[in-house]
């Protein structure tokens, strides 16, 4: 991604001085995180910092309209100290290297922080999913694992979901890693599978009620001054797709109040609350949240500037920035999107006291369920739904406390107050920095 280039053309100025690469921006998150763990050996730190191992692949696919065409897909490994791989894979015309790669590390942190047996990993290809048929994406996903071969697997690195990508897609990647491996149980490969299918129960609204856990918890904790229960709390969520408009569902079943929602087209408002299933059947209908009825639109600027207690970022990297920072009115932001928020504005969110929950902290119930769905599939099980939520729960409780924690220990050690964002890496890098010297640099 260019200096100058946010996703959501709609909310990204030309004239930012910011560099919004996110593998610069994982970069400085770490580093400015780094200095608080201690006993980290300099080589160890810069292991940590980079990128294990980037795959790009090419290849032809014959479109259902009778041209063939050359698709270009990424697969990053940034980390397997604490366990195989783990990420998802994102079918956008803007993926690119260095987003993968700072995708694949948000990875690392993110299983650390939940305390999960993974390392991170994210995928993607180059194209748009609203260009191609469904037939075109099945082939190009068939394709794409045929040419990464041995390098994902069971128990080296294991996709999942992501942006534009589905139950049926994971489906696809399984049957096709079966094919090439045949008589074993191969259906821990990918995790986000349908349900019917080695899928879990759960999995599908994970990551947005792993958002509402931490989000209750640390309003419970005390961490968001002036908010005090989710009941009642004022949200406004940028992006209505797997998490934005399941956390917009489930903030509402648990009493919050959604009074703004957007997508790619725009967004809409409501100071009584939005019917959140009128937005989901509006959205279906017509393929935007914008002019349902009940609400006035809004731009996705006016979201994001929208009177509200908690502001949910669910879409893309980059949204909050140092050229709109200044008219965010909320009192906290829970992170459902990777990256949402850049480390200028961080800085500016942090002298104005509202507390920004991190994406590697907020958005891990996704890889979370994903963990518990390996799990199942390992041991040819199926748990209930409660089992999962409950399991879940108390995961993103204990990581909620722990980061909380941290920002205390930095503050009582070192004398320096730090935002969450940098507690919860202060955690992974100290959780993934152990691990690593215990088991010894190879060989
Ligand atoms: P999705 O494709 O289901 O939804 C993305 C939504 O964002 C769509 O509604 C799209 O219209 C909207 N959008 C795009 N550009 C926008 C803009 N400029 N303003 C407002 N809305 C915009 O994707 P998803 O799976 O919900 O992922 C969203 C974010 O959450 C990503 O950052 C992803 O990495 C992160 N995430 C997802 C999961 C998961 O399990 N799906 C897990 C962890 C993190």
């Amino acid at each position: 991604m260019d200096v100058h280039s946010a996703r959501g053309k709609s909310s990204a100025p030309s004239t930012t001085t910011e560099n919004l690469n996110p593998y610069d921006i994982a970069q400085q998150q770490f580093d400015l995180a780094a200095q608080y763990v201690v006993d980290l050996p300099d080589g160890l730190r810069t292991f940590l910092r980079g990128c294990g191992r980037l795959l790009k692949v090419e290849f032809p696919v014959e479109c259902e309209d009778g041209t063939v065409r050359v698709f270009s897909g990424y697969r990053a490994l940034h980390s397997r100290v604490r366990g195989p791989g783990k990420g998802g894979i994102r079918y956008h015309p803007e993926v690119n290297a260095d987003e993968v790669r700072a995708l694949a590390s948000w990875m690392t942190w993110k299983c650390a922080v939940v305390d999960i047996p993974f390392g991170g990993a994210k995928g993607g290809i180059i194209c748009d999913p609203k260009k191609l048929s469904r037939n075109d994406l099945r082939k190009i996903t068939r394709r794409f694992v045929v040419e990464l071969g041995d390098s994902i697997g069971p128990h080296s690195d294991i996709p999942a979901p992501d942006v534009n990508t589905d139950a049926e897609m994971m489906a696809w990647i399984y049957d096709t890693y079966d094919m090439m491996h045949p008589g074993k149980n191969n259906l821990p490969v990918v995790t986000g599978k349908p349900v019917a299918m080695g899928g879990s129960l759960g999995r599908n609204e994970a990551t947005a009620r792993g958002c509402l856990f931490v989000t209750a918890r640390a309003i419970e904790e005390g961490a968001a001054p002036g908010v005090r229960s989710i009941r009642g709390t004022r949200v406004a969520i940028q992006g209505y797709g797997n998490a934005g408009a399941i956390a917009a569902r489930l903030f509402t079943e648990a009493g919050a109040v959604v009074v703004a929602i957007s997508d790619s087209t725009g967004g809409v408002a409501s100071e009584n609350g939005i019917d959140v299933e009128a937005a989901s059947r509006h959205k279906k209908q017509t393929g935007s949240v914008v002019g349902l009825s009940g609400t006035k639109n809004i731009s996705n600027d006016d979201l994001l500037h929208i009177e509200c207690d908690v502001l949910i970022p669910a879409a893309f990297e980059n949204q909050i920035r140092n050229d709109n920072v200044a008219g965010v009115k909320a009192k906290l932001i829970a992170e459902a999107a990777n990256g949402p928020t850049t480390p200028a504005a961080d800085k500016a969110l942090f002298q104005r006291g509202i507390p920004v929950l991190p994406d590697i902290l907020t958005n891990a119930g996704g890889v979370t369920v994903s963990y518990f769905e390996w799990v199942q599939n390992i041991e040819n099980e199926h748990w209930t739904e409660a089992h999962v939520n409950g399991d879940l729960k108390q995961k993103m409780e204990a990581a909620t406390d722990a980061v909380l924690q941290m920002q205390i220990e930095i503050k009582d050690r070192h004398d320096a107050s730090v935002d969450l964002r940098t507690a919860a890496f202060a955690l992974a890098i100290k959780r993934v920095g152990a691990i690593a010297k215990t088991r010894g640099i190879w060989p």
